[in-house]
């Protein structure tokens, strides 16, 4: 539905793994679950970095999406489709 409705506005649905994205900080790059002291706080135990967890969340998954996109593009790895795509092909 999301990926139907992106195209209808000319977007596009990059799916990124979402794992670590809420421990790992946005300055440093340091990845811990120490970094997330509360629900609410991101606080890096490396740098001091300190934000709104949700927003650091946010950060990171749009930094994803923007690394899978510049490697679909140069053609380093398949989409995620690709291979879903192959994989029902072979079966
Ligand atoms: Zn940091």
């Amino acid at each position: 539905m999301l990926s139907y409705k992106l195209e209808q506005r000319g977007g596009r649905l990059i799916k990124v793994d979402p794992i670590n994205t809420s421990r790992t900080c946005p300055r440093c790059g340091l990845v811990s679950a120490e970094n997330r002291k509360t629900q609410a706080t991101f606080a890096c135990i490396g740098c001091g970095y300190r934000s709104n967890a949700d927003e650091v969340g946010a950060i990171n998954v749009l930094r994803a999406g923007r690394a899978r996109l510049a490697c679909a593009m140069s053609g380093a790895v398949r989409p995620l489709s690709a291979g879903t795509r192959r994989d029902r092909l072979q079966h």
